[in-house]
């Protein structure tokens, strides 16, 4: 009934089932607790897209930590501007700090890659990322992708967060562009 959805005249097909998702990133949860067992760990979340998988994560998280969010903006429609602008500016000093950066999807991975590097020009301890989904065949950079709950194909995908021009975040299921 819900293998199929219709978003502004395109047909996406679902990809990955909400359950798959929950226990998904439960299994993720605790190989992200056993490496940060007694750390601080400073939390940033990506916004938009990362906002109902982060909610969900960090749920079964049990360190200690506090939550921060950014918001970048590149894509339009189904595809990347390929400009990077800062919509949402983080308000935290990195210095010294260990930092998980929580994003809905790594595609070619310029948005992290441009945050990473601004980043690292305050020396934080140490940087990782947990990632929902992850472009592989997409990915042209080198930063270790350290978490990530699945590894999809190049295809543009929605629901669970993920948008197409604002609609389908409220999707329980992951869909992809049937083409
Ligand atoms: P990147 O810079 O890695 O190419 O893209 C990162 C951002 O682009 C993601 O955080 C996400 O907002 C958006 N994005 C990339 N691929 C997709 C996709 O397949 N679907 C949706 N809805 N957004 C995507």
């Amino acid at each position: 009934m819900d293998s199929r959805v219709l978003v502004d005249d395109l047909s996406f097909v679902k990809m990955i089932d909400s359950k798959e998702i929950e226990s998904k990133i439960a299994e993720m949860a605790v190989e992200i607790n056993s490496v940060y067992f007694g750390e601080k760990i400073e939390i940033i979340i990506v916004l938009k897209g990362a906002f109902i998988f982060a909610a969900d994560l960090i749920r079964h998280l049990n360190f200690e930590h506090n939550i921060h969010f950014i918001q970048f903006s590149s894509y339009q429609g189904t595809s990347s501007s390929g400009i990077i602008t800062e919509k949402f500016p983080l308000e935290l000093d990195v210095r010294d700090k260990k930092i998980l950066i929580i994003e809905d999807i790594v595609d070619t991975g310029n948005t992290l890659n441009y945050f990473i590097d601004k980043l690292n020009t305050d020396n934080p301890r140490s940087v990782d990322i947990a990632a929902l989904l992850f472009k592989t065949e997409a990915y042209t950079h080198t930063f270790p992708v350290r978490f990530s709950a699945f590894e999809i194909e190049n295809k543009f995908v929605i629901g669970y967060g993920l948008d197409i021009d604002e609609k389908a975040r409220n999707l329980k299921h992951i869909y992809q562009l049937e083409k």
